[in-house]
């Protein structure tokens, strides 16, 4: 029998590929390319593109791609096959270096917020040669970023690019000062945990607002939910366990390291977690596990929602994003260390996350937002829209300590001397309990839980890292100039403390008190939706932060504003729509049939029995009348509106038209037409309930 190892990575162009098809001088210099960024010279990469071509071929690819991530959508692709003329009148399968370094996909249909006039439509994609090429299908994939002709990112991978070099130049200068001159680079690392939920395919395609928006948008609520606390970590039923083993072969084959699997706390809600990677490869690997979770899926009769909210009522999805930072010598900087002076460094990072996370909790809150993760955050389910960190009761009474120069008590009851004293060491596990903060500290890494099961990772680590470059920008500048480095150091880090412990908070984050202490005592920001937050993508602090680090440049920073309001405005309107339409022509209807079957019954009876009082059918044809009048009304209601917030002259006022009109219509009109499904035969109903969808899979 096949074991893992045997297959893991098999279709990947790996490390273990490269090495056994290149020659040693051409893999000497694409390794320098991979790990120290050096450029890379054409004629490396005409020998690296014809052993990737013969090794793709060999393995049954015909065609080959560069794959990148659209500013919208998972990932794009555009198929062009290796095939080319020869002169016998038979083909001969050829790539070129220039093929692998740069592709012109005809990407003109791609959101680019007006980056882009349509006589220089293309774009071009550039090979990133640190996530290695794979096979998917019959096509080679080479991961890849996408500009414009003027060099402006229109994907969300260039960035990410640019913000890991940009925390890298601010580390490298924070580690030098600490003299840790071995260290070559820095990167982040992230493990990615994704919630999905399974529901059977013919009952999915039975409802159209599963087909048009992936969430349903109507629904009463069933009998049951997750009220018993019975899915969670509960067994896995047979069907889905025969989905997550095929789903793992797959990934493993992708050389993606699928590690965990269990049930979440909804009814058919699971997650899976790979091993943690460099930023780069893990979000590639993200968006490849999510577009083969939802293919796997169909094979087995299934269909996985990605979506943030599918059930109203029943928990949501959410991807938590594991962070850290580490050197290329394998220490990770969100570790305390063994050593006073590794505990100095470990906590002037811990101080630089901090201060980051509360100088930019808009950005973080930004990366975040999409009309399906509205529904999500601070539903008692996930995070508050305010951006907090949990730190921990004995690191917070640590920095508690330092600021004050009071004695740590602890374990030891001394006070604590950066530099000079070993930190006390806290109990991993007692740091990873509370799942109720939007940003967590658990032992050497954060966990930022905020994102959406649909988000791209790339997000929020573009935020993530260029925030954290930014505090660790402001300590190098300081530090830099000081004569007495240990004092200066030691300052630095209680006036950290002191300026930002508004952010830190240990306490339940789902409490009503604590959004009213956040807003009202600490100031902290609380954009509940996407068009409450995203105008402060150009604030002027915001926009000076993130160009400085050559992040973005303003007019991307502008093209992604647009994009985004742009994806808000066009996801709830689709929604809108897919409302009016199944209550007009189905929802209506069904009704009408049962109430006209309800009264033909009542007028059986009465011919038979005269006297027959009637009082269940008249009542509730009665009711389900009123309701089906106010159904109609509030179908009215919805249209007008979706024509309204169109009206609007510019997408930010059509955004605040959705948000304050055009959603308080859709909520009214559902809450009409759950009533009335409550109440009317299931026989009638038209697209299965939430208790066959959520408990249908077995
Ligand atoms: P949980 O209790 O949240 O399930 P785990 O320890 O299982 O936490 O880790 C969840 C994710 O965090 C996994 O993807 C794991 O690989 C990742 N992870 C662990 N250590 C790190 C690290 N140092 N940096 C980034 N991610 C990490
Ligand atoms: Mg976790």
């Amino acid at each position: 029998m096949q074991t893992v190892s045997d297959y893991f990575g098999c279709n990947v162009f790996d490390d273990r590929v490269m090495k056994a098809n290149l020659t040693a001088d051409v893999y000497r210099s694409l390794r320098k390319t991979i790990d120290e960024g050096a450029k890379l010279d054409i004629g490396v990469a005409n020998a690296v593109a014809s052993a990737m071509k013969d090794w793709a071929v060999a393995n049954g690819a015909t065609h080959y791609t560069h794959w990148f991530q659209p500013l919208t959508g998972i990932t794009a692709e555009k198929h062009d096959s290796f095939i080319s003329p020869s002169p016998d009148g038979g083909v001969i399968m050829e790539f070129s270096g220039k093929e692998l370094i740069k592709g012109e996909p005809d990407a003109s249909s791609f959101p680019s917020g007006g980056l882009r006039a349509t006589f220089e439509a293309r774009g071009y994609t550039a090979w990133d040669p640190t996530s290695y090429a794979f096979i998917k299908g019959k096509t080679l994939c080479i991961p890849t970023a996408f500009c414009s002709y003027g060099g402006e990112a229109l994907d969300k991978k260039t960035p990410l690019l640019r913000s890991m070099e940009a925390l890298n130049r601010q580390a490298m200068r924070i580690l030098k000062l600490f003299g840790n001159n071995d260290v070559k680079c820095v990167r982040t690392s992230v493990g990615p945990e994704q919630e999905y939920f399974l529901v059977d395919r013919a009952m999915y395609e039975k409802r159209k607002d599963l087909v048009f928006t992936g969430r349903t948008l109507f629904g009463a609520k069933p009998p049951k939910g997750q009220e018993m606390d019975d899915h969670y970590f509960g067994v896995i039923k047979p069907r889905v366990a025969a989905y997550m083993e095929e789903l793992n072969e797959e990934l493993w084959k992708l050389g993606i390291l699928a590690k965990t699997e269990h049930n979440e706390v909804a009814p058919a809600q699971h997650e899976l977690a790979p091993i943690y990677s460099t930023t780069n490869i893990a979000a590639d690997h993200n968006q490849l596990t999510m577009e083969i979770m939802q293919k796997v899926a169909l094979k087995h009769g299934l269909v996985c929602l990605l979506h943030e909210k599918p059930f109203a009522g029943v928990n949501g999805s959410g991807k938590h994003n594991n962070w850290s930072i580490a050197t290329d010598t394998g220490v990770n900087l969100l570790s305390p260390g063994e050593t006073p002076f590794e505990n100095a460094q470990f906590l002037l990072f811990l101080c630089a996350v901090i201060q980051a996370v509360d100088d930019y909790q808009d950005l973080l809150r930004i990366s975040v937002a999409t009309a399906g993760n509205d529904h999500r955050l601070g539903a008692n389910e996930a995070p508050p829209a305010v951006v907090s960190i949990f730190l921990g009761e004995e690191l917070t009474a640590i920095l508690e300590a330092i600021e004050k120069d009071a004695p740590y008590s602890g374990t030891k009851k001394t006070t604590m001397k950066l530099g000079v004293d070993v930190l006390p060491k806290f109990p991993r596990d007692t740091t990873d309990r509370n799942r109720t903060s939007p940003f967590a500290f658990t032992g050497n890494k954060f966990e930022f839980r905020m994102l959406g099961s649909s988000n791209s990772i790339s997000c929020a680590n573009i935020m993530l890292n260029t925030s954290v470059a930014e505090s660790l920008k402001i300590y190098a500048d300081t530090l830099e100039q000081a004569k007495d480095f240990k004092s200066a150091l030691h300052d630095l880090i209680r006036k950290t403390i002191k300026d930002h412990k508004r952010i830190l908070f240990n306490g339940n984050g789902y409490d009503d008190a604590w959004i009213k202490e956040a807003v009202e005592v600490r100031g902290l920001l609380n954009y509940r939706t996407t068009p409450d937050c995203i105008p402060h993508l150009l604030d002027e602090k915001n926009v000076k932060m993130l160009t400085s680090h050559g992040v973005f440049t303003e007019k991307e920073l502008h093209s992604r504003f647009e994009i985004t309001l742009e994806n808000y405005c066009k996801t709830v309107t689709i929604e809108a729509n897919t409302m009016a339409d199944m209550a007009r022509r189905q929802i209506l209807p069904a009704i009408e049939k049962y109430v006209s079957s309800l009264a033909s019954s009542a007028a059986a009876k009465k011919s038979v029995c005269p006297e027959a009082a009637c009082g269940y059918e008249s009542g509730l044809i009665n009711k389900l009348s009123g309701l089906a009048d106010g159904i109609s009304m509030k179908t009215s209601d919805l249209e007008s509106a979706i024509v309204h917030v169109q009206d609007e002259e510019n997408v930010e006022k059509e955004s605040y038209a959705i948000r304050d009109i055009l959603i308080p219509c859709m909520n009214e009109l559902r809450a009409l037409v759950d009533e009335a499904e409550r109440l009317t035969s299931e026989e009638y109903w038209p697209y299965p309930s939430y208790g066959e969808l959520l408990f249908g899979v077995k």
